[in-house]
């Protein structure tokens, strides 16, 4: 089976699952977990931030991060197609009462600051207060340009906000940029990570942020239902993948940009590719057949108008021949 649905479906190699088994553990909500504290003390020395603090998903994450952020009437900025605006179920209007200002993304997935200005409501009771900006990075595969970032982050002083970033896949930005996470977390107030994709564990986010913020967010993380026990064998994959599992993502996007070529070859409009992510144009009398083609022959992709293609570990340079090959034979019947 060849899947290239999305990295989340990668599944833990024997080391990792070795690590888990033999992991220490404790109850987190005493805080006495071992293997979660060091988890945690790993990425706030990454991400150069003074705490973080581990979850089950990145929905949590981002949902706590948005409820230390924002009271009840407040207001967060954040792309039109931004996960944390559009794939959490509405859970920050839901169960935060934030109102969401949603802004387009630029192809290049920022926020052009422009745009979030023209958002910002005046101080006057008719509006939301506007307290926050979302970032997404990386965002359809794409880095958010470290100039952009900086930018962001002064704009965001002189205007009184907060800065998120769902970094999701921070560290594909990381190692496209060649750069460390610090680098670009100095950019931020908060920053989520999620361990389960590219990372490859089997579960697993981090919320990362100064002291009293982390504090703020471990009571809404209980709230929510997501205080864990002996979350230790859960943190013990995350530590793996922080070790062993990031340097590994060049590969990732290197077998992305070779199967962007060799779409192309075979004349697939190929619309981006950045990271670990392919976007393919599939003309529309064509969708169904190629769906019913590739899972016919043991292929999990979700074919549709814009089809996403995304690498990740469980998948080799040799899946992507195969693919290729269907692909190709597909064209030609
Ligand atoms: C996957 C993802 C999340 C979190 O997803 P979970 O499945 O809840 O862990 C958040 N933001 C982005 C951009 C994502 O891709």
């Amino acid at each position: 089976m060849i899947d290239l649905r999305s990295d989340t479906v990668t599944r833990p190699s024997a080391a990792m699952l070795e690590v888990m088994m033999a992991a220490e553990t404790g109850d987190d909500v005493y805080r006495d977990d071992p293997t979660v504290n060091a988890l945690e003390a790993e990425a706030a020395r990454l991400s150069g931030k003074a705490a973080a603090l581990f979850f089950p998903t990145g929905t949590q994450a981002n949902l706590v991060a948005l409820l230390c952020h924002c009271q009840r009437g407040d207001e967060y900025i954040v792309g039109q197609q931004a996960h944390n605006y559009k794939y959490e179920a509405g859970g920050a209007a839901v169960l935060g009462s934030i109102q969401p200002q949603p802004v387009l993304q630029a192809a290049d997935g920022s926020l052009p600051l422009a745009d979030v200005a023209a958002a910002i409501k005046p101080d006057d009771i008719h509006f939301a207060r506007t307290r926050l900006l979302s970032l997404e990075n990386t965002h359809h595969g794409h880095v958010l340009p470290l100039p952009y970032l900086a930018q962001a982050w002064h704009f965001t002083r002189e205007r009184q906000l907060a800065l998120h970033i769902d970094g999701a896949r921070i560290f594909n930005a990381v190692v496209a940029l060649e750069t460390t996470l610090a680098d670009i977390a100095r950019y931020c107030d908060s920053l989520t990570i999620c361990l389960s994709k590219g990372l490859g564990t089997p579960v697993g986010s981090l919320l990362c942020g100064e002291v009293a913020y982390i504090e703020q967010a471990r009571r809404w993380r209980k709230m929510t239902g997501g205080g864990m026990r002996q979350a230790g064998i859960l943190a013990a994959a995350g530590l793996y993948a922080l070790q062993h599992n990031v340097a590994r993502l060049k590969a990732d996007h290197d077998n992305a940009a070779w199967l962007a070529t060799q779409l192309s070859a075979l004349g697939v409009d190929v619309v981006s590719q950045q990271t670990n992510m392919v976007f393919v144009k599939v003309p529309a009398a064509q969708v169904a057949a190629l769906q019913s083609w590739m899972q016919a022959r043991e292929v999990q992709i979700s074919v549709g108008p814009q089809t996403r293609l995304v690498t990740h570990l469980d998948v080799s340079r040799q899946d992507l021949e195969q693919l290729v090959a269907y692909w190709r034979a597909f064209l030609q019947q």
